[in-house]
């Protein structure tokens, strides 16, 4: 007896469904919405961003230069947006940061890959983090994102790396971010 249920709940434990009742978890009673279960069809398997060359499997999006040349001939691989491409197509953008320092003109090299690695970081956290413009005019750095994460982000690596002051505004939209740095 004591058997079967260690046997039966070795098997259970796979499905976090079937285990519902005894995590807590409600059962889901809706019907299926064929919106949806289509949609995690589509998801499902590999894809790859026109956009920005992002490999997705199962989901989990990954950049791999090596990989994507050999994917990219493949016609059963989907072809899509990454979340975070789609956000800046869709012109989704919850955070700007200003960069204002005389700094930026003797270390742009070191600014703009500063900046790069905390968008590259950031994305690999969550993919919808994505820079959606970047404006810049001599001592000056415009950027927009696409979360307001990413912004801070940003924003909080300049102050770490440059030192200087660091300001954040939630606007009044409350979506939205305003990061401003300067030294
Ligand atoms: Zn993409």
């Amino acid at each position: 007896m004591t058997k079967q249920i260690n046997a039966q709940s070795m098997v259970v434990k796979s499905s976090k469904k079937q285990r519902a009742p005894e995590i807590g978890h409600a059962q889901d009673r809706l019907y299926t919405d064929r919106r949806f279960t289509q949609k995690l069809l589509l998801e499902r398997g590999t894809s790859l961003c026109t956009r920005c060359g992002a490999i997705s499997v199962e989901k989990h999006w990954y950049i791999d230069e090596d990989k994507l040349k050999v994917l990219k001939k493949d016609p059963n691989v989907r072809q899509v947006l990454c979340p975070g491409c789609e956000r800046v197509e869709r012109h989704i953008y919850d955070g700007e940061v200003i960069l204002e320092s005389d700094l930026l003109l003797t270390n742009k090299d070191a600014a703009m890959g500063l900046i790069k690695h905390t968008e590259g970081k950031a994305w690999h956290d969550n993919p919808l983090s994505r820079i959606a413009s970047l404006t810049e005019n001599g001592k000056r750095i415009e950027i927009l994102t696409t979360t307001r994460w990413l912004a801070h982000r940003i924003g909080k690596q300049f102050y770490k790396s440059f030192k200087g002051a660091l300001e954040i505004k939630p606007s009044h939209r409350e979506k939205f971010v305003r990061v401003y740095w300067s030294r």
